[in-house]
């Protein structure tokens, strides 16, 4: 008889890279469970992208923020109350999103474990209840681990303080606040910062470096922070490392300048590090790297044998969109699965910030870097009608693409829905279209999509033809 205790494919983590590992195997025929130290699947996919996002949407809707320049009329909802609604509607939201995540499992087979795993030698585990229950020896034929990441946290800064919060502290914020620091200019402090600020709290944006989001376009980041300053942020840029501290006049947040903000709240949004303590990983012989992310090869294959690793564990990019990708891919090389062998070379990347920001390809600064002759061509968005009638005029669509051929090689969008614009960039990149696909191609009137066609006769002008 077939040992119970003995799978397929356990799947260590009930993320979103895990749940799609499994569902990968399950679908192929594999026996397969996921274990989560959660009662609920999701990981950061629900307590992080989908509280954001919920709390993004409906801070938009709620307060009319925008809207109210269009029609010069506010909604007469006190902070308070449009909190309580973000926040209802975050909860069911997030139940949706966790019971869209059981159900998968449940079709496709998969035996849900809750517990803390930690891997011993052969691929077998001992899995901890958290409710008292003995502790379960399961192993595998195949270990995929999918354990995510958590907020990194700079020494030095008090994170007892209950003012003081991390980016997963932060998407449960429960109250309207009256001023807000947010501390790391990437795309979740961007994130957190803009929809505050559209909250109506008084928000200032501090971050190290140079200019925000750095991975993106320059001229896009320096278009996003004018308008975040625009909506009434502050942004302060260059600002070295800030600390912060809890004084008899309350939380200080101290720049390295020496200046002293005193917020209500301080998020420090510093990056994030692999969740790997306690799994285990020394004695099954998975080697981690300094932030204690695990190593793994283009297969996704780890340093131990028949175990592999996907999703935040092993770093950047760090998404929950190429963290499901790589899942399925590294179970498609477990199992010899003929569907996936590789994660796209060219996800786009997107920051549900206010507006929202999105990219596809190479930014015009490295196509320079690589040396390739390009140009590029923009339509701002407060010549397209929909933003117009929308009141979202803010942003632009900036097409990069090569000087000889007119290949389109980077496509960035600044504006509302940019994350849903910027995949059609992304096709025509991929089937290797140039700027004359956006010229005769014939867009729907009034979209926010007939920017592309501008932005190309842009770049066409700039290069003379
Ligand atoms: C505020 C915020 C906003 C974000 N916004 C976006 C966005 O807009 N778009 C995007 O693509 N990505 C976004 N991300 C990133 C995205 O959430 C992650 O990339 C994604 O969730 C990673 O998926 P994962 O499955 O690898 O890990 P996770 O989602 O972190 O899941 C890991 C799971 O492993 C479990 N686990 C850990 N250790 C153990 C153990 N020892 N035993 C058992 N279980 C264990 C955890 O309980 C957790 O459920 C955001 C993240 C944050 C924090």
């Amino acid at each position: 008889m077939a040992d119970a205790n003995h799978y397929d494919l356990v799947v260590v983590g009930g993320g979103p890279a895990g749940e799609k590992a499994a569902a990968q195997a399950a679908y192929w025929g594999k026996r397969v469970a996921i274990v989560d130290r959660a009662p609920q699947l999701g990981g950061a996919m629900v307590g992080g992208v989908v509280s954001s996002k919920t709390m993004r949407e409906a801070a938009l809707y709620l307060t009319g923020f925008r809207r109210r320049d269009v029609y010069d009329v506010s909604l007469d909802l006190t902070p308070e109350v449009a909190t309580e609604h973000l926040r209802r509607r975050t909860d069911h939201v997030v139940q949706i999103m966790t019971d869209a995540a059981t159900e998968n499992m449940r079709r496709h087979g998969v035996d849900r474990i809750n517990g803390r795993a930690s891997l011993g030698t052969d691929r077998s585990f001992v899995v901890e209840s958290s409710d008292g229950r003995a502790p379960r020896t399961i192993s595998a034929q195949v270990v995929i681990i999918t354990t995510g990441s958590s907020p990194f946290h700079p020494p030095g800064i008090p994170f007892d303080d209950p003012d003081v919060l991390d980016s997963d502290a932060a998407a449960l914020l429960d109250h309207p606040l009256r001023s807000l620091v947010v501390v790391g200019g990437g795309a979740v402090g961007c994130e957190f910062a803009s929809i505050f600020t559209a909250l109506g709290a008084e928000v200032a944006l501090v971050d190290s470096g140079t200019r925000l989001l750095p991975f993106m376009d320059a001229e896009i980041s320096e278009t996003l922070a004018d308008t975040f300053r625009g909506m009434g942020m502050r942004v302060i840029q260059g600002a070295g490392r800030a600390t912060a501290a809890r004084t008899e006049a309350g939380l200080e947040v101290t720049l390295a300048s020496g200046e002293t903000l005193r917020p209500e709240k301080v998020i420090f949004a510093a990056g994030r590090i692999g969740n790997t303590s306690g799994l285990g990983l020394d004695a099954a012989g998975v080697a981690t790297d300094e932030r204690g992310r695990i190593v793994v090869d283009e297969r996704y294959r780890t340093t131990a044998d028949g175990i592999y690793a996907a999703g935040d564990v092993i770093g950047p990019p760090a998404l929950g969109s190429v963290s499901m990708e790589q899942a399925r891919v590294a179970a498609c090389w477990a199992f010899d699965i003929p569907l996936k062998r590789a994660v796209d070379s060219l996800p786009p990347y997107g920051v549900y910030a206010v507006p929202e920001v999105a990219m596809v390809g190479l930014t015009e600064e490295a196509a320079n870097a690589e040396g390739i002759p390009c140009a590029s061509g923009r339509a701002r968005f407060e010549t397209n009608t929909r933003a117009a009638i929308s009141g979202a005029t803010e942003g632009m669509v900036k097409l990069v693409f090569g000087t000889d051929d007119l290949r389109i090689l980077g496509v960035h969008v600044l504006g509302d829905a940019a994350t849903e614009l910027v995949h059609l960039g992304q096709s025509v990149i991929h089937f290797g279209g140039t700027v004359e696909y956006f010229i005769h191609t014939t867009f729907n009137v009034p979209t926010m999509s007939e920017a592309f066609k501008y932005a190309a006769y842009d770049g066409l002008r700039q290069v003379g033809r």
